[in-house]
């Protein structure tokens, strides 16, 4: 295996895909561009993969799971797994720089993601040698000894969306090689440079080839032929509802085992009692940060009327002082949209809440003073006088858009919050014990934070309830995901 590529030639350059341990061009030889959505400048060509590739990757995976990468054991891949981390604290900066340069995350934001990146890759090591069946008592017959077996699913298939680059790669990586599963991914082809830097490190490490294959290209050209493929035994997935929708659909060639994190549209809940000096700034950034390009952002912020108003307030100065700029200065706080398409989107629904009649309270444009006319940069928005029905209380903007709400009871806003198709994640701010408990256990989300957001771990499930997706990241779930569970019945009579 080699490491074909200097890193970081994010000047335009050429940078080829990772299949079999080796890096190649589409075999089409067609190859596409990604852009800094800071500066809009292309930082880099990759290859433009097809039928032909995905048909090669899932070759070069098939043969990796039933030859060498199968003989690894669990102690063995547990010492992959811990020199990927370490090599991944090695090179972090240039990991972030990547991200930063590719989509746009502040690159500020992106070093305070360490922890969890290199906690995931750490945990995963740790399940590699934690991973087991059960002896089962049979429930008939004292003559037959039955025990279960857990096993590799076989060839998995990555799709991801460009919002988290590193975070998503290893979320998917990870847990394949903790159970001696083998990967092709996909990164979206916005944002596909940090998936190949990612994959040096892999080689680096010494992870056999064909074991993680890289391949970039497009939805509709690379991800669909992925997700139809009769060899690959099982798709992850992470991006939006309709697309998760249209991969449940090709998963039925061979009935792939499919798992599901999409889009969402999460209700932050604050109560009376709130701490404000608290809420308001976890608030604003559980919309605000990643430009809202986050499946998790709190985008219905429902407040309890008595102090509405005053935490509209506090909102909207909080949102008009945030620092907004290219992300690769420390000291910006808000980064671009990843597209002139996704700017028009939300630009969209700036548009739509206004003509439905919201009160705009912060932001509401584009900006495109001075350096900021290159990029897709759009001001932290804050929207009041919001109703249920408005298309910016319902759909997912991934974009930087608040829209605040007001409550009068519990029983009220549980009803409201829980009113949407999506279920993906929920925040309550209260200092009351009972409020916090009862509202964790009413809201319908996969993950509910009290008194914070974001807060993401390693070893906690995370996940969606509705049409939020269906299956874990995360957690001892997280790697049944990637096994089958076998019954295995001995007769000693
Ligand atoms: P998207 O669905 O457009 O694309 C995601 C990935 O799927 C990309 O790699 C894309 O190339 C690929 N793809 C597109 N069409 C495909 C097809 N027909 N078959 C196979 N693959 C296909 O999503 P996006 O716009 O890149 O990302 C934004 C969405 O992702 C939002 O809805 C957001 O909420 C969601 N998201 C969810 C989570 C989560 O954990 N729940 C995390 C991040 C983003």
């Amino acid at each position: 295996m080699t490491i074909a590529q200097p890193r970081h030639l994010l000047d335009g350059s050429h940078r080829r895909m990772f299949i079999g341990g080796a890096w190649v061009e589409a075999a089409s030889g067609q190859t596409m561009e990604t852009r800094n959505p800071a500066t809009g400048a292309v930082i880099a060509t990759v290859p433009r993969a097809g039928k032909k590739d995905i048909e090669r990757a899932v070759a070069a995976a098939r043969n990796a799971f039933d030859g060498p990468w199968s003989r690894f054991k669990p102690h063995e891949r547990q010492k992959l797994l811990l020199k990927i981390a370490d090599l991944f604290e090695r090179h972090w900066e240039e990991i972030c720089v990547s991200d930063t340069t590719d989509m746009g995350l502040p690159i500020a934001r992106a070093r305070g993601n360490a922890n969890r990146v290199l906690g995931m890759l750490r945990y995963y090591a740790g399940m590699a040698t934690a991973l087991h069946g059960q002896t089962v008592e049979n429930s008939l017959s004292g003559d037959i000894v039955s025990y279960t077996r857990k096993e590799p699913v076989g060839v998995v298939g990555a799709i991801i969306p460009w919002n988290a680059p590193t975070a998503a790669s290893v979320w998917k990586i990870g847990p394949a090689l903790a159970t001696g599963c083998t990967v092709v991914l996909k990164p979206s082809e916005e944002a596909p440079l940090t998936p190949l830097l990612i994959a040096e490190l892999m080689a680096e490490a010494g992870v056999p080839d064909g074991v993680v294959n890289i391949v970039t290209g497009t939805g509709a050209e690379a991800g669909a032929p992925l997700a139809e493929h009769m060899g690959v035994d099982k798709i992850v997935f992470t991006g939006s509802t309709a697309t998760g929708q249209s991969i449940v659909r090709a998963s039925a060639g061979n009935l792939k085992r499919v798992s599901l994190e999409l889009g969402g549209k999460s209700p932050v809940i604050v109560c009376t009692d709130a701490d404000l000096e608290r809420a308001v700034p976890v608030a604003a950034m559980s919309v605000f940060a990643n430009s809202g390009q986050i499946c998790i952002a709190g985008s219905r912020l429902f407040v309890a009327r008595s102090i509405h108003d005053e935490f509209v307030a506090r909102l909207a100065a909080y949102a008009g002082a945030l620092r907004i700029g290219n992300g690769i200065d420390p000291e910006t706080e808000i980064g671009p949209l990843i597209s002139p398409r996704q700017l028009q989107r939300v630009e969209g629904y700036l548009r739509a809440g206004s003509e439905e009649g919201a009160r705009l309270v912060a932001g509401g444009t584009r900006l495109s003073d001075g350096a900021l006319a290159a990029g897709n940069f759009v001001a932290p928005t804050v929207f009041a006088g919001v109703s249920d029905t408005m298309r910016i209380a319902r759909e997912e903007i991934f974009g930087p858009v608040i829209s605040a709400l007001p409550f009068d009871t519990l029983d009220e806003v549980v009803r409201r919050a829980n009113d949407t198709p999506y279920g993906l994640a929920a925040g309550v701010f209260t200092r009351d014990l009972a409020t916090a408990h009862q509202l964790s256990r009413r809201l319908q989300a996969g993950s509910v934070w009290v008194n914070t957001y974001h807060a993401i771990d390693p070893a906690v499930p995370f996940g969606g309830y509705k049409m939020s997706g269906y299956g874990r990241e995360g957690g001892a779930e997280h790697l049944d995901e990637y096994l089958n569970t076998k019954g295995v019945f001995i007769r000693i009579d």
